[in-house]
């Protein structure tokens, strides 16, 4: 398809991503981020059609930025519409181009943040766009909301906004962003599309072994290091056991009609072979987990250290926290802390009402044969933050993706790229479901 054939939005949703892209917003982590350019960016592409934003700047230069859009229904709740700015880090040696270069090969934009989530930033901002340019306004009041730092824990932005600026969302019921809306091609050829709507929780801890310290020579059989890593491979090696949330009941039982398969409650694993590039994501949100991520102790080949460290990253499945930590506990034995890094609670909310309708309906005006399902997140997202006061937050950046495109892989991955055709489908469906939210 040439350029020339596009409608006005779908040739902004690809401009402005590539935009976006070519800004590089990138966290490093401990605080180290910078969303500035790209925040004043999204300002100036708000103010270009006369749409007023404020940027929240939570430390030097980590910046939030917010729009309302007034709705004509003022009896109506607020609807939050959330993206963030930030990007992971992207090693240019790993990739097949300049991951901020945003170029357009093959029919798809590449570039960190083509699919987490600077597309569906500029799906966002065609949509809010396009109404300012034709005049339309939606009923509900829509919150526009840019975050920071979401790929380090988003203490410099939904955290920091729910907290010091709840001002933001008064009167928000429901909010949607990134995650969900995607298509997984099941074995038959059936196109789902995920809806996210629950969320496994987060406990990222550090464990410390004390133990004897003392000269590398000598024998010790209270040595830190011995104690952490027979805890730490204990913790890796766990077989946790199967914890099925109604969401995944739900999304299999969906799975197991629309392929053809036996549906057992007891068992979900069988079925995630239909799945495709979506299995291992899924798959997670089948039990907890608890994988070893980060080692800490020694300084010397011929001295043992008094003390080492391990940093563990526990998810949950809802309503399973406690079982989580009981099992790390109860693992690693008395002789090992735990510190709690951070935590954040898990989500899940039923796959119905009238803004689920609405993401259905929006899907199938687009995609006919599409099969809408709900599903559970393995990771988290800024919806964690919202839950605080009380917005139900679902996962809904609409992309139709082909059956071999492994879209999963590229979340964080090497040569991240978004087809154009997902994006401009996207843009349309994205329009469409606020129009009808
Ligand atoms: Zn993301």
């Amino acid at each position: 398809m040439t350029t020339t054939s596009r409608t006005e939005i779908e040739n902004d949703v690809i401009r402005i991503c590539q935009e976006l892209i070519r800004i590089p917003s990138v966290n490093y982590g401990d605080g180290k981020g910078d969303e500035k350019e790209v925040a004043e960016h999204v300002m100036k592409l708000l103010s270009e059609v006369g749409i007023e934003s404020k940027m929240y700047e939570s430390a030097p230069g980590r910046c939030n930025v917010v729009a309302r859009i007034k709705g004509s229904d003022s009896s109506r709740p607020g609807l939050v519409l959330h993206g963030h700015l930030d990007v992971v880090p992207a090693n240019a040696d790993d990739w097949s181009c300049d991951p901020f270069s945003g170029e357009i090969r093959d029919e798809m934009i590449w570039g960190r943040g083509a699919v987490d989530m600077k597309n569906m930033d500029a799906m966002m901002l065609a949509t809010v766009r396009d109404w300012a340019r034709t005049g339309y306004v939606p009923t509900r009041d829509i919150v526009l909301v840019f975050f920071a730092d979401e790929e380090a824990g988003s203490i410099f932005g939904s955290h920091w906004m729910v907290e010091k600026h709840p001002e933001v969302f008064a009167g928000c019921t429901e909010a949607v962003s990134e995650v969900g809306g995607f298509s997984v091609t099941v074995a038959g050829g059936k196109r789902l599309y995920l809806i996210e709507t629950a969320e496994k929780g987060i406990h990222w801890m550090k464990l410390t072994a004390h133990g004897r310290a003392g000269h590398g020579s000598v024998t010790n059989n209270e040595n830190a290091l011995t104690r952490l890593s027979e805890a730490i491979a204990k913790i890796g090696n766990h077989q946790w056991p199967q914890r099925y949330s109604s969401t995944v009941k739900a999304f299999f039982k969906k799975v197991a009609a629309e392929t053809g398969k036996e549906y057992n409650e007891n068992d979900l694993t069988p079925l995630l072979s239909e799945l495709g590039f979506a299995a291992r994501m899924v798959g997670a949100t089948l039990q907890n987990t608890a994988n070893p991520t980060m080692l800490e102790a020694g300084y010397k080949a011929n001295v043992i250290p008094g003390s080492a460290s391990a940093v563990v990253d526990g998810r949950f499945i809802p309503g399973f926290e406690n079982e989580l930590n009981e099992t790390i506990k109860s693992l690693i034995g008395p002789d090992i802390t735990i510190e709690t890094i951070t935590t954040d609670k898990a989500l899940e909310v039923p796959f119905e009402g009238d803004l689920v309708d609405a993401m259905c309906a929006a899907i199938l005006a687009e995609d006919p044969a599409g099969i809408p399902v709900p599903y559970v997140m393995s990771g988290g997202t800024d919806n964690k933050a919202l839950a605080e006061l009380g917005i139900i937050g679902y996962g809904f950046s609409p992309l139709k993706l082909a059956a071999d495109f492994d879209f999963m892989a590229l979340f964080h991955g090497v040569d991240e790229r978004v087809p154009l055709e997902g994006l401009t489908f996207g843009v349309r469906v994205l329009k469409d479901f606020l129009e009808h939210a």
